[in-house]
């Protein structure tokens, strides 16, 4: 049978039409169903170790900057000034101290302080102490040397101090002003680096504990708060997928009810409240000793009043307080490898929650976003520091071949010269000036190559710098310290199952997604 071209082109064009809509419909969807390739790096998520959502039922989070990201300058200078107020007030210290340089920009986290001896530092995964600053004067390599490579360290002891969560970065910054100031004023006297030390902790742990950060805090919500617009949209695209969600901070209820309130508040209309967000609402959780102790939950009121200890199912219009992961479990009904529990704090969040438990974890990184511009906006610089460290081993590999080479010529021609002179080894004379011309040729390989590995050492050196003044102009990228991860991306890698910049990042996945972690090699597996 013969078609009739005009229905066939009626056909073509109706097919046509229909594509063009079916085109224009998915491009809209587009926008609300992003490839992952389409997001940008900033925004995605990583994954460490296998993560499949739909075997998630319930996913937990944490308050302070997980789903609050503060304004961290002015959080910083805030918590500098309520602690040096009590500095003052309460531990002698002169007025002079509010005039000292606290340069924001030198912590960042993952730092550690040797309180023994006012030293700042930052170590690599195996520990190995890299960049020190001794108050904020960076330690020459001999010095480095004689303090932290003689014998192995111990970071676990009380002697080091950790700088791990965004709200310790300040301790850092304090500690190494403080340090410097001291010894200009001890006229040589020795001064008592640890006492310095313990004056800054006391007293902006008590700056977090009384009123004095807090209340200025809630009265100036926008000034320290990040209102990310695409975090209720994201709370309500795991909900709709049937996953229960549920709050666990550390902050007294007054703080969190304010907190959460700037940040959910009216945000979506299905919504009347924050707390219908979530489930379950636990403040004053009191991490990581709720991963490891038992304490009980309490039941408060919503003028935070303790109304009586509780057992039994939770209730979606409680208040709870305190608590423990077994009864947790146990109240929710909830096994914990279907818990996701997404947090900031590599300890009290991540390390403990995997080490007392099977949850599965998200770590939030706040430092991420500009990590992730710096490596884009040095994407060259870097590309060429991978090429030129392939180089070296290659260059490395060679000169030894070389110097290998040159050595057994030199003993032939050792051997060449004890026979040279006996006419019945007469051939041998004229191997030997086969062999001083090959001889010639190695050291003159061995010198090109030398050469060439000075150039490249050099090089290496000035781009390394380069791009460790884009990350941090005192301490480079956090994840990496040397040609290793730093400690802090170890750990990183180490505890949480997926990490990312922002809660909200997880609005452009499907709440059902399999993270799947890229495939690590064993350097012996790498072709
Ligand atoms: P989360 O991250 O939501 O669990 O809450 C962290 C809470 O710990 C916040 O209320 C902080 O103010 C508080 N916090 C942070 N650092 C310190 C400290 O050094 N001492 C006491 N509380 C702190
Ligand atoms: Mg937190």
């Amino acid at each position: 049978m013969v078609a009739d071209p005009s229905k066939v082109a009626d056909a073509s064009k109706a097919h046509l039409e229909t594509s063009k809509a079916h085109l224009e419909l998915l491009e809209a969807l587009g926008h609300a169903v992003p490839r992952t390739l389409d997001i940008p790096r900033a925004r995605r998520i990583f994954v460490n170790r296998n993560l499949r959502m739909d075997e998630i039922d319930v996913i937990g989070f944490d308050m302070d900057y997980t789903l609050a990201l503060y304004h961290q300058r002015n959080l910083e200078a805030l918590s500098i000034q309520c602690t040096l107020d009590k500095l003052v007030s309460k531990r002698g210290y002169p007025e002079e101290i509010r005039k000292l340089d606290f340069d924001p920009a030198f912590a960042v986290r993952g730092l550690v302080v040797d309180r023994r001896f006012g030293n700042i530092f930052k170590a690599d995964r195996y520990g190995h102490v890299g960049r020190v600053y001794h108050g904020r004067e960076p330690m020459s390599r001999d010095d480095r040397h004689r303090l932290y490579r003689l014998e192995r360290i111990r970071l676990s002891s009380p002697r080091y101090a950790w700088i791990d969560t965004l709200f310790a970065l300040p301790e850092a910054v304090m500690y190494a002003a403080i340090v410097d100031w001291s010894e200009k004023r001890s006229g040589g006297r020795p001064v008592r680096y640890g006492k310095v030390w313990q004056d800054i902790r006391e007293c902006i742990d008590e700056a977090h504990r009384d009123e004095s950060m807090k209340r200025i805090i809630k009265a100036n919500l926008a000034d320290y708060i990040v209102r990310d617009p695409e975090l209720a949209p994201t709370l309500h695209k795991f909900r709709s997928s049937g996953k229960k969600t549920f709050l666990l901070t550390n902050s007294a209820w007054d703080y969190t009810d304010a907190v959460m309130n700037h940040l959910l508040g009216a945000a979506l209309p299905a919504y009347p409240n924050w707390r219908s967000y979530f489930d379950i609402t636990i403040c004053a959780g009191q991490k990581p000793a709720f991963f490891t102790d038992k304490n009980p939950f309490l039941e408060i009121d919503a003028s935070g009043a303790v109304k009586g200890q509780h057992s039994g199912p939770f209730s979606r219009n409680r208040i709870y307080q305190g608590g423990n992961i077994g009864e947790f479990e146990s109240f929710a009904g909830v096994r914990g490898d279907r818990v996701l529990y997404i947090g900031d704090h590599i300890y009290g969040d991540m390390l403990r929650a995997k080490k007392s438990s099977v949850w599965r974890t998200a770590m939030v990184l706040q430092e991420l976003e500009s990590e992730l511009t710096a490596v884009e906006e040095n994407k060259e610089k870097l590309e060429r520091v991978e090429q030129l460290e392939r180089q070296t081993v290659r260059l490395d590999s060679e000169i030894s071949y070389q110097q290998m080479l040159l050595k057994s010529l030199q003993k032939l021609a050792e051997a060449g010269g004890t026979q040279a002179n006996d006419p019945a080894h007469e051939p041998l004379a004229h191997a030997g000036a086969t062999v001083e011309a090959a001889k010639h040729e190695a050291k003159r390989r061995l010198d090109e190559l030398r050469g060439a590995m000075k150039s490249a050492a050099e090089e290496l050196s000035h781009l390394d710098k380069e791009v460790d003044r884009a990350f941090n102009p005192f301490w480079g990228a956090i994840f990496r310290e040397g040609t290793e991860n730093s400690r802090f991306g170890e750990q990183v890698e180490d505890y949480a199952c997926v990490y990312t910049g922002r809660v909200s990042n997880f609005l452009a996945y499907s709440p059902l997604r399999y993270f799947r972690s890229p495939r690590d090699h064993m350097p012996h597996e790498l072709v």
